[in-house]
């Protein structure tokens, strides 16, 4: 293990791909910058021993204050699809990589997030406030210890550097880790530009380090999309599965290896409602909640067409045609893969012991409508739905709810269901425990550990740190984290400021 992060072995990675994908350049320094928080659980993943912290060098290099002389940072360009329209080249505007390291085997690149202004910024400052930053950190752990794919977060560094965004605030660095960050819209870029020589050179390029069982395949680009769009089809069915919404599902904001990526106005819904809007920029609600899954489809169109100039032959219009042909029958299949994992994942929050059928479907869909009507709490449902099933009198989940009628109804039929697997009651609940969170990070428990760690306390952030590396568990000590939201956290906006 080492103890900085000055030591670990940096190689190009994504830069060795040449100027037209990157450009070499040094962050900003950041002004007496100090610790917020860190991941002892990545740090040790990348071969990083926790006590880094103590290493005054790392803060520097994490601030983008000092670049050690093997690291060569810089920023990428894409392009991409905002809110269904095309918006042109876009690219790292406040990402600066350091290039990847390896650890055990595992390729990881390095980036801070809101190290400085790129040729990539447009009109943004190239810097990330700390509240921003505090929410794509305790999120980005959060949903890796849920077991949902994402990017991952090391640490933030922060600063009294003073930046404007709605209000005057702070600025932080994010430092994020990931096997890659590579977008949809990398691709997007170079087929929009005609660039097709380039655009091959990345698929092969994420093909070498992400995909390599495909570098035999007689269709490696065609097989290529296929593992994309299923990993996207899992990926979002597990945040349906958890009430997740992103906010921004703008093409440029979809991983190639079907991570969740760049946490912006995302929220995890307290009170389910299938027209859940987490973006109050999102004005016409194209990514609510109930929109996700085919949003995600609509973006694997996009990268569909991207990637025919390299699925083609050559570049006829017969060629063509035929690449279409062959890419049209995987698309066909996303909202089945999808529904599929969508109703394992539901099936297992609700103890089903056996393969999805027209029952247990039949209930899932029953719930979810209950759970829509009464604007239930979704999280705290599923965690005290096992009490009602040892005690069906308890009143814990139909105080949540007005039509307690349709509750009666759905609670009998499902605890009959449950009978017909023969198990103890004890088993199936314990298993359920052990997939519908107890700790999540809710929007207010985000923004208490913002507003505390605002005034430079930062015991509230640590402490939600802890806590979500055990989301499953019960933690007496985190008591109040697993509580329902107070009245004021309904009226919390988040927008794509950060
Ligand atoms: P996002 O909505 O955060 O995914 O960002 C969309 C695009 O805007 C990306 O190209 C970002 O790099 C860029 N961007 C967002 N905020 C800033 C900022 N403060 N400075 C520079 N670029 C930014
Ligand atoms: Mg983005």
């Amino acid at each position: 293990m080492l103890s900085k992060i000055g030591a670990l072995a940096f190689e190009k990675g994504f830069l060795e791909l040449g100027s037209e994908f990157s450009t070499e350049l040094q962050p900003t320094s950041l002004t007496e910058p100090s610790w917020v928080v860190t991941s002892p659980q990545l740090a040790s993943e990348i071969g990083l021993d926790a006590r880094f912290i103590e290493d005054q060098e790392s803060l520097d290099i994490l601030s983008g204050n000092q670049v050690p002389t093997h690291i060569r940072p810089f920023a990428s360009v894409y392009s991409g699809h905002q809110f269904g329209v095309w918006a042109g080249q876009l690219g790292d505007g406040r990402a600066i990589s350091f290039g990847q390291i390896a650890h055990q085997g595992n390729a990881w690149e390095i980036q801070l997030k809101g190290a400085g202004s790129t040729p990539y910024s447009r009109m943004g400052d190239g810097r990330a406030v700390l509240r921003s930053s505090i929410r794509e950190f305790l999120c980005s752990e959060a949903m890796h210890h849920l077991g949902i794919p994402t990017t991952r977060a090391l640490a933030i560094t922060s600063s009294p550097t003073p930046i404007l965004r709605e209000t005057l605030e702070t600025a932080a660095v994010v430092t994020r880790v990931a096997p890659s960050f590579i977008r949809f819209g990398h691709f997007e870029h170079f087929a929009a530009n005609g660039l097709h020589e380039q655009l091959q050179t990345l698929c092969n390029y994420v093909i070498q380090y992400h995909y390599p069982h495909l570098k035999k395949s007689d269709q490696p680009y065609l097989e290529l999309f296929k593992e994309v769009l299923e990993r996207s089809a899992r990926l979002v069915a597990q945040w349906q599965s958890v009430g997740f919404c992103h906010g921004v599902l703008n093409t440029d904001n979809m991983s190639i290896l079907g991570l969740t990526l760049d946490y912006g106005p995302f929220g995890f819904m307290d009170k389910f409602s299938l027209n859940h809007i987490c973006n109050h920029t999102d004005s016409q609600g194209r990514y609510s909640y109930a929109n996700q899954p085919s949003i995600f489809y609509w973006n694997l169109v996009r990268l569909a067409q991207a990637l025919l100039p390299v699925i083609a032959d050559d570049d006829s219009d017969e060629a063509m045609e035929a690449a279409i042909e062959k890419i049209k029958p995987l698309l066909s299949q996303f909202s089945e893969i999808y529904q599929q994992h969508y109703r394992k994942l539901m099936s297992q929050k609700l103890g089903f012991q056996k393969g999805v059928g027209q029952e247990s479907n039949e209930l899932i869909q029953e719930l979810i409508k209950i759970l829509d009507n009464n604007h239930v709490d979704y999280t705290y449902f599923f965690r005290n739905l096992t009490k009602v099933i040892h005690q069906p009198s308890d009143p814990i989940l139909k105080d949540l709810i007005i039509d307690r009628d349709s509750f009666d109804q759905w609670l009998y039929k499902y605890l009959n269901f449950l009978n017909t697997f023969n198990l103890p009651l004890s088993e199936i609940t314990l298993q359920m425990n052990q997939v519908n969170p107890k700790y999540i990070l809710r929007q207010h428990l985000a923004q208490n550990a913002i507003t505390l760690s605002q005034s430079g306390d930062h015991s509230l952030t640590k402490a939600l740190q802890r806590c979500l590396v055990h989301p499953f568990d019960e933690q007496p000590e985190f008591e109040d984290f697993a509580k329902l939201p107070p009245e004021w956290a309904e009226h919390l906006e988040v927008s794509c400021s950060s």
